[in-house]
């Protein structure tokens, strides 16, 4: 269980091709995880989930805790069960929304305080209840509590480190179930030399795998990239590397270059919100009065439920038209977008064609 079975290299980057073994099924590396927050990929159902490739889905830890209750989903079968998704499934640590969601917080050594963006109530997250709420939900992968700082302030990038890290191995302390797998955080923000120490330390922790946070906040593409290729030289090699929140298919092929193996985002979903789309050659938003009577799919070549089916005029009128499908259609087309690339990625590097992608 949660062995992780590297298939091939790139010879020519990082990028690794591989197979992540849990107990609701394999996860095929490089992979893109579609999130769905409150246990929900908004507006589409598990079947049309399954439909867009998708393997392994996130659901967020503070917003189930918060709303309908951790105990609750437990003592309905968990998370596989009161959301019908078979697959993998990873929960967040909640540390991430807490830094930025919740109304007011206050850290200490021991944990946070912070009120609720629902209903302005208090509540406590240490590392052992992070722990406990991400057991009661039951996902395969759950996240030590971890602090994200903001990316270019040093010395709060110290601090929350250090509480990072001592957080890391209580977390690894408090887990009780041998059936999900707890993997640690990287921070350090766009400091290399704090990067590089926090890579060693969680690394050295024996993790079953190991994510990189606090990207993707506000640095630069650079920064990013710079980062990356610090924590791979750190991270052990034979572990899978989860980027959280990462997401356009750009970062997905530089990330997967530089030895990252696993993705989730809202980005494919929040852009479909709003009427946009991913595709192979940028963006398009819908709504825009040119796709009015365009017959084409909205990506040409896209092998999808919306792209097979439906036209440009179609979807456009029913952005127009305020009618909730499509939200439903473009969720499908951006999602399929991101877990195609992943998976052409994967069989790429298997084929050893990957070299000069991006
Ligand atoms: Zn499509």
């Amino acid at each position: 269980m949660f062995e992780f079975d590297i298939l091939a290299r790139d010879p020519t980057t990082r990028a690794r091709a591989g197979v992540f073994h849990t107990p609701h099924g394999e996860i095929l590396t490089p992979v893109f995880a579609p999130v769905g927050t409150q246990a929900t990929i908004k507006s589409l159902t598990p079947a049309q989930v399954t439909e867009t490739g998708a393997s392994l889905v996130l659901a967020n830890t503070y917003h189930l805790y918060l709303r309908p209750g951790d105990e609750l989903i437990r003592d309905l079968g968990g998370l596989h069960r009161f959301m019908q998704w078979p697959g993998p499934i990873l929960t967040d640590s909640g540390g991430f929304q807490v830094f930025s969601l919740a109304d007011s917080r206050k850290v200490d050594a021991d944990g946070v305080t912070f009120r609720s963006h629902v209903d302005g109530s208090t509540h406590r997250f240490t590392p052992e209840k992070a722990v406990a709420i991400q057991e009661n939900l039951g996902a395969d992968i759950i996240m030590a509590f971890d602090e994200c700082a903001e990316p270019h302030d040093r010395r709060y990038n110290e601090e929350a480190l250090a509480r990072t890290h001592a957080w890391a191995v209580r977390c690894q302390g408090a887990h009780t179930r041998n059936d999900q797998a707890l993997f640690g955080i990287v921070q350090g923000g766009v400091f290399a030399d704090l990067r590089q120490e926090s890579a060693g330390f969680i690394g050295r922790q024996g993790f079953p795998g190991n994510a990189i946070g606090g990207l993707s906040v506000g640095e630069t593409k650079e920064q990013m990239h710079s980062m990356l290729e610090v924590v791979d030289r750190a991270l052990p090699e034979d572990k899978p590397r989860y980027l959280m929140g990462v997401g356009t298919p750009e970062d997905l092929v530089h990330a997967v270059q530089r030895g990252v193996d696993i993705f989730d985002c809202v980005l494919p979903t929040r852009l479909a919100r709003n009427h946009a789309v991913l595709t192979r050659q940028g963006r398009l938003n819908l709504r825009n009065a040119q796709f009015a009577r365009d017959g084409r799919p909205v990506e040409p070549g896209c092998a999808c439920y919306c792209c097979a089916n439906f036209t440009r005029a179609y979807v456009r009128h029913l952005i127009v038209a305020d009618e909730i499908l499509a939200a439903s259609l473009l969720s499908i087309h951006n999602i399929y977008l991101l877990v195609s690339l992943t998976r052409e990625m994967h069989q790429a590097i298997l084929d050893g064609t990957f070299a000069g992608r991006a």
